[in-house]
Order: structure tokens, then C-alpha cells, then sequence
């Protein structure tokens, strides 16, 4: 489970330029839930991911992932449970663009914590399993500048999952992409989330909201019903 209780997050702080983004937001995501958070631009949306995703901290409340709080907690030990704990896909992909699919893949096993680091010859065959999970196997030695836009997603969602995260933020996943191609990202995201991922979209498309299993909206910092 994932909770969030009454965060306050101010930009600035201290500063006269200082603002309140969030102005204390609760919200609980069950595991195996899948949840789009909507809201205009400017709402905080992308304030809330980066919370959510141990990007950046927030002044007063309380964040819980798997029992661990978040929150007065080092800058490694917050890369470490990013790298753990969370995968991310962002809209424009995010892929390093010289390598191949799998190599791109195999970037967050590569830079798992040395405890649970496994051997290249596993890592190797995880990126692959991630890559047949999303269709792409076919292409995993390709240059990911050679794929089309719903390629690049499926590969980064490959990525994203390659730790078993606790928890898939994906920010407008879908706003680079055609109809077409939006759905069937979005059947990849309800078939993972079948198989039991927690899955989080921010999006200002109606029809992905739409199919998640619950919709929450933000408006100037604070979640309306
Ligand atoms: P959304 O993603 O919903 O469009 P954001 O979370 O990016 O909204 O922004 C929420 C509010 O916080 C906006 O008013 C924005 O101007 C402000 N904001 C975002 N990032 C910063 C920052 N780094 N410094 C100051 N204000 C910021
Ligand atoms: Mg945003």
C-alpha cells in the first residue's frame, strides 16, 4: 500500500517567491490498483509525481511505500528507493538513444543497490523477459532512434518494470502518441496491472482516464472529489 497524508509542499520556501504548490494532500493506493490523477495544467500534478516518485520532498505529512516513510531521508537513500520501489514512464520516452532496446532495459538492473545487484548474464535475461512482456522482444538489439513512438513506450515501460517496482508512475504516456497507439499502450498498462502492478497515469486525456480503475482530480494543490 501507498499513502499519502496531508502533504504540504512549497516552492521557495523562505524565500518572498515562495509558493504552495500542494496544500495537503491524502490519497491511499492500494497495491494492484490502477489510478489516473487528471487536473488543468498548473494544478500540481507533476509536483504530486515527483513526490510519489522520491524526486523531491514536501515540508509537512507524511509519505509511506511499503512501510517505509519518506521524508528527512538522505539523497542516496531517496535514489535508492527511486531505483527500487519505483518505475517511471514519461511522455517523451526518456530513452538513451544510442543504445539497443534491451541495453536500455538493463539500465536500472545495472544500477541496483551491489546487495541485490545479480550477474550480467541474469540481468541480460530479465531486460529480455521484460521486452517479451511488452511485445518487443523481436526488436531488443535494435538502436531504440530506429522505433516509432509506441516501440519506444513499450520499451520504456520494459524498463520501468525490470525491478518489480512497487509502484509505475507514468506522466501523459500517452501524449506522444497517436489514438491508435494510446490504446494500445493503455492495454499493455491494464494487462501488467492484471498481472498485479500498481500503476499510477497522470493524463489529460479523457478516454486513458477513463480506463483506470479510479480517477482522481487536482485543482490548485488539492484533490477534489
Ligand atoms: P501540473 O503538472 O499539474 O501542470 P505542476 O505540478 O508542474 O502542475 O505545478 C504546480 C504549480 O507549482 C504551478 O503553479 C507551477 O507554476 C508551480 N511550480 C512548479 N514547479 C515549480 C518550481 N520548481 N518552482 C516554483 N514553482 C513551481
Ligand atoms: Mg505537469
Amino acid at each position: 500500500m501507498i499513502q499519502l497524508d496531508n502533504i504540504v509542499k512549497t516552492y521557495n520556501k523562505g524565500k518572498n517567491n515562495a509558493f504552495e504548490a500542494l496544500h495537503g494532500i491524502s490519497l491511499t493506493i492500494q497495491d494492484g490498483e490502477m489510478i489516473a490523477i487528471v487536473g488543468t495544467s498548473g494544478a500540481g500534478k507533476s509536483t504530486l509525481l515527483h513526490i510519489f516518485a522520491c524526486i523531491d520532498g514536501y515540508d509537512s505529512g507524511q509519505y509511506v511505500i511499503d512501510d517505509t516513510v519518506i521524508g528527512n531521508i538522505s539523497e542516496r537513500k531517496m535514489a535508492a528507493i527511486r531505483n527500487e520501489k519505483i518505475g517511471m514512464v514519461m511522455q517523451d520516452f526518456a530513452l538513451v538513444e544510442g543504445f539497443t532496446a534491451l541495453e536500455n532495459v538493463m539500465i536500472p538492473l545495472d544500477f541496483a543497490r551491489s546487495k541485490i545487484r545479480k550477474s550480467k548474464k541474469e540481468r541480460k535475461m530479465i531486460a529480455r523477459k521484460m521486452l517479451e512482456l511488452v511485445q518487443m522482444e523481436e526488436f531488443m538489439n535494435k538502436p531504440v532512434n530506429n522505433l516509432s513512438g509506441g516501440q519506444k513506450q513499450r520499451v520504456a515501460i520494459a524498463r520501468a518494470i525490470a525491478n518489480e517496482p512497487s509502484l509505475i508512475l507514468a506522466d501523459e504516456p500517452t501524449g506522444a502518441l497517436d489514438s491508435t497507439t494510446t490504446m494500445e499502450i493503455m492495454k499493455l498498462f491494464r494487462s501488467l496491472n492484471e498481472q498485479g502492478k500498481t500503476i499510477l497515469i497522470v493524463t489529460h486525456d479523457k478516454d486513458v482516464a477513463s480506463q483506470c480503475d479510479r480517477i482522481v482530480e487536482i485543482s490548485d494543490g488539492n484533490i477534489i472529489e
